[in-house]
């Protein structure tokens, strides 16, 4: 007898008649003599047009507030399912994160899991029950409703199953899985069987958009098996799991793009010791987070250096005015921002023991006649930041390029 924890995201829990055949699902899962526990996303769309409603009131709703109405996204979901799965006639309880007691720190619209209690979730499926535990939501040490930030009911779902030490957690979705790359502009992209941890943290990272970052990170640390599949068919997904049982060896395991930046640059700072460290030091009291960072000194007659950076296009309004402060202080003559960028990256395992994969990359993008403007690597990653409107052309060639559009063996 097996423990598994089920999560239903947004579109597979988005009208009756799919909560009916989620409740199916679950019954068949626990007809086969396993202990079900279900966590549910609120219906698609519907935490968008929560928040909407707060913002309607007030430009700027308090996030407290704007917690405790997107927490009720998914208390509806999780009800509706139990009822579903009662009127299959099954038996189901709905559980609300401060009933699981869910517990999280008070950082409101982006709250970390500090600890879960599993006695309420053993008790109701010990009893033969299936818990229907409501995605995306705590509680904190005040009592306090919180939520985990965008796509978090898939943390909740690893928390859980690493809480109650699952057999496995998962990931029901609109998707057949993870793929080598985005299918929408790359026919060729194939589903990936098997993923390590690590590539798939790196592939959320840069924008492949099927796992919140956090669950991912949540899953390596308490190897928890994750399984993202389709709601809608029976076949099997991406497993993703720890990097000796993740069988695929290949170099690249998957290519990734993100068009979330924007490239700022400082067109001829000072160049002397201390404005690297000005710059940043008066981005981070701001709390805008930096990418790729490149700086480059011209010799002259006046020495000067350029430095380019890139940052999140959702924090671009906030950090206009210090950007102009940032300039000032570095001795810049003009602050440049380019929002027609995109990262583009690849990621796997195997570059750690492949030379010449950076040179790889280079070349395929070079012979598209693509111009990169700046390179940042990590051990199993490499990025090339380019112009938007080669974005698909970028992403084709490197799928093509490493192998990615052929079957594997
Ligand atoms: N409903 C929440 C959201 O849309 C959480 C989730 O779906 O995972 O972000
Ligand atoms: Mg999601």
């Amino acid at each position: 007898m097996a423990l598994y924890v089920l999560k239903f995201g947004g579109t597979s829990v988005g009208s009756i008649d799919r909560i009916r055949n989620v409740a199916r699902r679950v019954l068949r899962v626990q007809a086969e003599g396993h202990r079900v526990v279900v966590i549910v996303s609120a219906m698609s769309g519907e935490t968008n047009r929560l928040l909407s409603l707060a913002r309607e009131v007030t430009p700027v709703p308090a996030a407290r507030e704007m917690d405790a109405i997107a927490a009720t996204g998914e208390q509806v979901a999780a009800a509706l399912t139990a009822l579903a799965i009662q009127n299959e006639g099954g038996r189901a309880r709905s559980l609300l994160g401060h009933q699981v007691r869910i517990q999280t720190d008070g950082a409101f619209t982006k709250a970390r899991i500090k600890a879960i209690d599993g006695s309420k979730i053993f008790s109701t499926v010990d009893a033969g029950e299936i818990a229907v535990v409501a995605g995306f939501q705590g509680v904190d040490e005040h009592g306090d409703i919180t939520t985990l930030g965008r796509g978090g009911s898939d943390t909740t779902a690893v928390a859980v199953a690493a809480a109650i030490g699952a057999d496995a957690c998962e990931i029901f979705t609109d998707v057949d899985g993870v793929y080598t790359t985005d299918p929408n502009i790359c026919p060729s992209a194939r589903k990936i069987d098997r993923i390590s941890y690590e590539e798939m943290l790196e592939l959320a990272s840069l924008g492949a958009k099927v796992l919140q970052i956090r669950s991912v990170e949540i899953a390596m640390k308490y190897s928890v098996p994750l399984h993202v599949r389709s709601s809608f068919n029976d076949s099997e997904g991406t497993w993703v799991v720890a990097e000796e049982s993740a069988l695929e060896k290949v170099v690249v395991a998957g290519v990734a793009y993100d068009k979330g930046e924007v490239r700022v640059h400082l067109v001829a700072v000072d160049d002397r010791p201390g404005v690297s460290a000005r710059i940043f030091e008066m981005l981070a009291e701001k709390n805008i987070s930096v990418d790729m960072i490149i700086q480059n000194v011209t010799t002259g007659v006046e020495p000067h250096a350029d430095v380019t950076f890139t940052m999140a296009k959702t924090d671009l309004e906030r950090a206009r005015p210090y950007l102009d402060e940032v300039a000032r202080a570095s001795g810049a003559r003009e602050v440049r921002v380019d929002e027609g960028i995109t990262k583009v990256s690849i990621v796997g395992l195997g570059m750690r023991s492949h030379a010449g994969v950076a040179a790889k990359m280079f070349r395929i993008l070079a012979d598209q006649g693509i111009n990169i403007q700046a390179i940042s690597t990590s051990e199993i990653k490499l990025s090339c930041l380019v112009a938007s409107k080669y974005t698909e052309q970028a992403v084709r060639a490197l799928h093509e390029g490493f192998g990615l559009s052929k079957e594997r063996t």
